[in-house]
């Protein structure tokens, strides 16, 4: 006799949705249903099958939503600059814009404008269906942007930014080295990634030319030691190829490649001003490469005219997606990157295979949960997974009809269509609002921080056209 086993009793059941789950296979379910036990994802499947399967404490009617896995962002500076949005103007240079306005904002900063930012940033990552970030690097204080996002429920990898390099003359390179590598490795440890935690240290540094070879080594072996990746600027402009040919002779990924620092625990970010032989010794070791394309796009930095990321992409780079700051595209909405991506190469390229939705919607979660160091974890809406996942509403013009979910995803709706998100089985966004930050106060708090930040660092944002 066959005794059918009973069902399992799972704490959320979602059916009726459809669910675009990036499994092996890629499958698309247009009347499924997700099952979440705790922090995990239980089953996923056909409605039907997985209610024959489970009894759920709690049901809910998804045929409003399209479910996808919670999107990764690569880069993001989450201190610096969300108390600054928008004030740079975006018709400035590279020099004006970085030495001229990012410097003096970053070094007017307290440990409790830090903290705020921190905040803030993950609640626009959430609210637009980011569950996972890799910090840029902490300005100032890691302890206090760690006690900011711990209660926000987002999944994260932060570091205190490092640079050694010594510039001016006089200074103690040992010193400056033996400072920055100290204070990786007291942060890696204090934040271990052991155990899966939702937000873990990382070694972040600064990247362009400011860091030694020791300090780009030391930076590796922490990472490698501590299940933790390594996180750097590289290349955004060709100043990056010229310091490095000037100094050692090879260009920036050819010299991090001798020194064996490369590899899938590194991501490189910008990566714009490559040669071909780079793009190569990108594939040969697994680094990752963050591209930020609406940066790219603000600050003029060249990356559908120069940039090889068709080629890097057809080599196997694995290729994921930051938003940089919030003077660098002005958002932290990881659909808009997505969007912007498949479409800036095929218009540049005239070549409208490049970066499909399908390839594009890979980047922003499987190949950012491989580049975060947790292609186990999350990425994909399989049983043993996280439940990081978000509910986009169907209930709105860019979604109607639904004909062809990837493409409206990519090319139709972007992050102000979601509904809800759940990180770790935790629902962090519900109906358009965060559940885990207190909105009103937040935006109070952020709109009374911005004047005082700018004014301290002696900066008054213009505009050309008279405000009255
Ligand atoms: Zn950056």
């Amino acid at each position: 006799m066959n005794e059918r086993p009973g069902p399992v009793t799972v704490d959320l059941l979602i059916r009726n949705a459809w669910i675009v789950t990036m499994d092996a296979q890629r499958r698309i379910y247009r009347d499924g249903a997700l099952a979440i036990v705790g922090d995990r994802i239980h089953a996923v499947g056909p409605s039907a099958e997985i209610e024959a399967m489970v009894s759920a404490r709690e049901v809910i009617d998804g045929s409003r939503f399209v479910l996808t896995p919670g999107f990764v962002n690569c880069h993001v500076h989450v201190t610096g600059e969300p108390l600054t949005r928008g004030a740079v103007p975006d018709d400035t240079d590279w020099e004006a814009n970085v030495m001229g306005w990012l410097i003096p904002t970053y070094q007017a900063q307290t440990p409790k404008e830090e903290r705020l930012s921190a905040r803030f940033a993950a609640l626009e990552m959430l609210r637009t269906g980011t569950t996972c970030f890799i910090e840029a690097g902490t300005i100032l204080d890691l302890a206090a942007v760690h006690d900011g996002l711990a209660e926000t429920g987002i999944r994260g990898r932060i570091g205190q930014w490092a640079q050694d390099r010594a510039f001016a003359p006089g200074e103690d390179q040992a010193a400056l080295t033996r400072q920055a590598i100290d204070t990786l490795q007291r942060e890696v440890e204090r934040y271990s990634c052991a155990g899966d935690p939702l937000l873990a240290a990382w070694p972040a540094l600064v990247g362009h030319a400011t860091a030694t070879d020791d300090l780009w080594r030391a930076a590796s072996e922490l990472a490698l030691a501590h299940n933790a990746g390594v996180t750097a600027h590289m290349s955004p402009d060709p100043q990056d190829p010229e310091f490095y040919l000037a100094t050692t002779g090879r260009r920036p990924i050819a010299h991090l490649a001798e020194i064996g620092v490369l590899g899938d625990h590194v991501s490189l970010t910008h990566a714009i001003f490559l040669d071909r032989a780079e793009v190569d010794l990108l594939a040969a070791t697994g680094t990752h490469v963050t591209h930020c394309p609406m940066t790219a796009m603000k600050g003029a930095y060249g990356a559908s005219h120069s940039g090889l990321f068709p080629e890097m992409a057809a080599a196997g780079v694995p290729i994921q997606f930051g938003t940089d700051g919030n003077n660098n595209g002005n958002a932290a909405d990881l659909m808009r990157a997505m969007y912007v991506t498949a479409g800036l190469f095929k218009d540049s390229r005239r070549d409208s295979s490049l970066f499909s939705a399908y390839d594009v919607l890979e980047c922003a979660t499987l190949n950012g949960a491989a580049g975060a160091q947790m292609g186990h974890l999350i990425g994909s809406l399989e049983p043993g997974k996280k439940a990081d996942f978000v509910a986009h509403d169907r209930d709105r013009p860019e979604w109607t009809p639904l004909l062809n979910v990837v493409n409206q995803l990519v090319w139709s709706a972007d992050g102000r269509g979601v509904h809800s998100v759940w990180v770790d089985g935790r629902r962090v966004v519900d109906s358009y609002r965060c559940t885990t930050i207190d909105e009103d106060a937040i935006y109070a708090e952020v709109e009374a921080a911005a004047p005082i930040l700018l004014a301290r660092a002696g900066k008054t944002v213009p505009c050309r056209w008279p405000v009255l």
